[in-house]
């Protein structure tokens, strides 16, 4: 059998069926190589909640050779459950990252606008243009707050927010929260992906919205990111509209039973690790200080360190096996690195390499 070369004509052909908006979007891919001690990506260092890791194992045939419910009705349940709403407010997805994109979706039409805080979660703006939209950055003050008319005045049909923002890890204050659910011109996506690890959160703010959309995911606290299974609550019509955009069969089997098993019988575990996490993160954070740095205080499972040359940081660590994750030039802040909270003898690790590189 004789073997087509991939020819760059081949290539150059596919690009004209492409999509003309798509040429501004780059693939979205972090430096997620295989590293030894990799404290790059937020997920929960202590490993799998114990009901779920057995539920894994344990997995009958009909699991796995037939289709799981459409829309996850039973995750949708436990979730609600776990959270104390009713389950029509649930809407869940493949990671928030599926749920984020089909709530966007949902709420605009191709060539209006995204309004989001700057510095934020990177992938927003990627799904802002993958869905046909102009991504409008608004950047966070000096207190790492948003600028609320700033964002109801950009008209845009939809804002999102983030509490505790990625990469900084800091919480917005109620008072901005408020007063752009209750004066946006559209649907408010707030992104609680972090939101077991901080002092409170806006859940309640739901019961008097019908524009709130807020999105969590079982990939941090709940350590199920290789499952991928994450959620938006908000109000019934608003879930039935983000359920079309997401269309169906977009939880695994396994994933929703897995999911299911950690909110209902891991919740204890999951609070245990959330302290674990705390306590590291204290020490991790005066650990840094003590060697002058300037760490910005988290309500997160993990630690934004400004610092000059970020990407030469990161890859030094990373020879000598220590994934962290570098930001370059964050808008009000400069270069940056994030480091995930772990169990104290990874911390130690971690510190012993930058101490090395830093030297
Ligand atoms: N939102 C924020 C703020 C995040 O940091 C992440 C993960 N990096 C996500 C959403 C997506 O998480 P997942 O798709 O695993 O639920």
């Amino acid at each position: 059998m004789s073997v087509r070369p991939l020819q760059a004509e081949v290539e150059r052909d596919s690009l004209e069926v492409a999509r003309a908006s798509y040429r501004a979007i780059s693939l979205y891919s972090p430096n997620r190589a295989p590293c030894r001690l990799d404290l790059s990506d937020n997920t929960n260092l202590w490993g799998p909640p114990p009901a779920a890791r057995w539920l894994l194992g344990a997995a009958a045939d009909p699991v796995i050779t037939r289709y799981p419910r459409a829309y996850a009705d039973d995750l949708k349940r436990a979730i609600a459950q776990y959270l104390n709403v009713s389950a029509e407010c649930v809407v869940t997805g493949c990671g928030s990252d599926d749920v984020l994109d089909s709530a966007i979706r949902a709420f605009t039409e191709p060539g209006q606008a995204l309004s989001h805080p700057d510095p934020s979660f990177a992938m927003v703006e990627i799904f802002a243009r993958m869905n046909g939209l102009s991504p409008l950055a608004i950047p966070l003050d000096e207190k790492y707050d948003v600028d609320a008319d700033a964002f109801i005045a950009s008209g845009a049909p939809v804002i999102y927010l983030c509490s505790p923002n990625n990469p900084t890890g800091t919480t917005l204050t109620r008072r901005s929260v408020e007063r752009i659910v209750n004066n946006a011109p559209g649907a408010v996506i707030l992104d609680e992906a972090y939101a077991e690890f901080a002092d409170g959160d806006y859940l309640d703010l739901l019961a008097g919205s019908d524009r709130l959309v807020i999105t969590r995911t079982l990939s941090k606290a709940f350590g199920l990111a290789g499952l991928r299974v994450g959620y938006a609550v908000s109000s019934p019509a608003l879930a039935r509209e983000i359920e079309k955009s997401r269309g169906p069969y977009k939880v695994s089997a396994l994933a929703e039973q897995a999911a299911i098993a950690a909110l209902t019988e891991d919740r204890g575990w999951v609070v245990d690790r959330i302290g674990d996490a705390r306590e590291s993160k204290a020490r991790l954070t005066q650990e840094l200080r003590n060697r002058g740095l300037a760490p910005i205080e988290s309500q997160a499972n993990f630690v934004l360190v400004p610092l000059p040359r970020a990407d030469g940081i990161a890859a030094r660590l990373r020879e000598i096996g220590v994934a962290i994750r570098p930001f370059p030039a964050l808008n009000g802040i400069g270069d940056a690195i994030r480091i995930t909270v772990g169990p104290w003898p990874m911390m130690e690790e971690c510190l012993a390499a930058l101490d090395g590189v830093l030297s």
